[in-house]
């Protein structure tokens, strides 16, 4: 996160005057093309705080049903702070890299705590908030505080890898420092995402329409989709996953995750997979029976689901048990159990994956969330 400086600038081929153009070009069509997006129609340091951790590794199309609901549920840094992680995650249900809600709430609790209620104006407290990578203070510290902070995130990534045809790291991160406007720097951070979100898109740009085509180097080159170079991607590993269903009166029984990993605190069927075991995923009856102490008679297979995660392609068996002991069930490695209505499925704090279960039951038992059974069917 250096500076900008003319100088260098100038050193690196691209003369002031090329500079200006550059940034005028860009920021012009920023002004007249922008998206309206809610984060920034109604500015503050609250909703772009919220709106750059619901951003990280996910897409504006995913984050917007999700933005103003949050939002009003938890209006400011305070709301958020005397929130507990449960009604957090709930909120962020579906969004999914949970992480990042258990994050959104300890920052909005050191705020509260040691800021007087403030966002830190440097980037350096910005970067001890928990959460707070370098990208997200830098594009925060510029939206709200107007701090002079290069954010660089795949997109900006890529436009300025095709604008100076680079694909060096050191020479990406160098370059973008160096084109930051410092008169209007959050409104260039954005204005470099959007152009890499709407018109340099990583296959088939749309060079014709870009406003800063007359100085790419790439578009000169004839080279624009070479940059950047391909990373190779992570090859996944396959897990097979078996996941038991135990309903009783109308309700599901769910467990709770303790503090560790991505899922922590959140709500889950009892469930197998074949990285505990290399033969393969436990049967329905070990897995209800080693974490919960109750017994069914038989299971009825009811549907697969998929899923991808960062290093892993899950596939989901659900079996629905049936003759299900009388006994009351004990956890046995989770922090928590409960019964949960239709309803409650749907506030309850759960990943994506664990939702497609509940629709994969929902429909098997032919019912409608929290409403009426229209099929005739089993209520859940
Ligand atoms: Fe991207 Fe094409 Fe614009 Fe260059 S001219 S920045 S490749 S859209």
């Amino acid at each position: 996160m250096e500076k900008n400086s003319k100088k260098s600038a100038s050193r690196d081929g691209l003369s002031a005057s090329r500079l200006r153009r550059l940034r005028k070009s860009l920021l012009e069509w920023y002004d007249r093309e922008s998206r309206s997006l809610p984060w920034r129609l109604e500015p503050s340091s609250y909703r772009t705080v919220v709106s750059e951790f619901m951003l990280q590794q996910t897409q504006v199309s995913t984050v917007l049903p999700f933005f103003e609901t949050f939002i009003s549920r938890f209006p400011s840094f305070e709301a958020l702070s005397r929130a507990s992680e449960e009604e957090v995650l709930a909120a962020w249900s579906g969004l999914g890299y949970y992480r990042r809600a258990r994050a959104l709430k300890r920052t909005a609790e050191r705020i509260m705590a040691d800021h007087d209620g403030e966002l830190p104006c440097n980037a350096e407290a910005l970067m001890a908030l928990p959460g707070f990578g370098e990208y997200t203070a830098a594009a925060v510290g510029s939206i709200a505080l107007h701090l002079p902070l290069a954010a660089i995130d795949g997109n900006v990534r890529r436009v300025v890898a095709r604008l100076f045809a680079t694909s060096e790291d050191a020479g990406i991160s160098d370059q973008a420092n160096r084109l930051l406007d410092l008169r209007r720097p959050g409104d260039w951070n954005q204005a470099m995402m959007e152009l890499g979100a709407i018109v340099c898109s990583p296959r088939a740009p749309r060079c014709l329409l870009c406003p800063v085509h007359v100085d790419c180097r790439a578009r000169r080159l004839g080279t624009v989709e070479e940059f950047p170079l391909k990373r190779k991607l992570p090859v996944l590993r396959r897990v097979e996953q078996v996941a038991v269903a135990a309903v009783r009166r109308g309700a599901v029984l769910l467990l709770q995750r303790g503090d560790d990993g991505p899922f922590a605190g959140m709500w889950e069927l009892p469930s197998g997979d074949s990285r505990e075991n290399p033969d393969g995923p436990p049967a329905p009856d070990k897995i209800l029976l080693g974490l919960t102490r109750l017994r069914a008679k038989g299971f009825e297979f009811v549907g697969e689901a998929k899923a991808v995660f960062t290093h892993h392609r899950i596939t989901t068996k659900l079996y629905l048990a049936s003759g299900l002991g009388r006994g009351t069930p004990r956890r046995q490695r989770h922090i928590a159990l409960r019964w949960a209505s239709a309803s409650e499925l749907e506030s309850l704090a759960a990943s994506k994956a664990q939702r497609r279960l509940f629709e994969l039951l929902r429909r098997h038992l032919g019912c409608e969330v929290g409403g009426a059974n229209k099929k005739g069917g089993k209520r859940l």
